[in-house]
């Protein structure tokens, strides 16, 4: 597996960041720019640029990863709520280590179009 790049954001906030919920090899995080009541980011601890990279994951990390987006979801009391990825920059991606947002209560509309069309600069 290519080693992560050393300045990678979200490899330090899976090594020493405010973890809202974290079990092997997952870690959730509150977004620093919340566009809803409750706005998490699941990290993998395995870094990966972008979701087009997920067969990177063995199949049962794959499949663990999915129970944790769920858990974080499960254990933050939402019952109703979003799951987001953006992928590449096209995409609206601009943190390049895989994460998955996960978006519930009230949201703001208009930020919720800009997370959506938001370009890394
Ligand atoms: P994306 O645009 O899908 O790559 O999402 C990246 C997200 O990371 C954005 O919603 C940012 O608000 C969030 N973010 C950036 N820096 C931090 C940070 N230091 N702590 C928590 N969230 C961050
Ligand atoms: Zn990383």
């Amino acid at each position: 597996m290519p080693s992560p790049p050393e300045d990678c954001l979200f490899c330090r906030l899976v090594a020493e960041g405010d973890h809202v919920h974290a079990a092997d090899g997952f870690v959730a995080i509150r977004d620093i720019n919340p566009i809803a009541e409750t706005h998490l980011l699941v990290l993998p601890a395995r870094h990966v640029d972008t979701f087009r990279d997920v067969g990177d994951f063995p199949d049962d990390e794959a499949a663990r990863m999915l129970r944790f987006v769920a858990e974080t979801a499960a254990t933050s009391g939402l019952e109703d709520y979003k799951v987001l990825v953006n992928v590449g920059a096209g995409g609206g991606q601009t943190v390049f280590h895989l994460h998955w947002h996960v978006l519930g209560g009230r949201y703001d509309t208009g930020k919720l179009t800009r997370l959506l069309e938001r370009e890394a600069a």
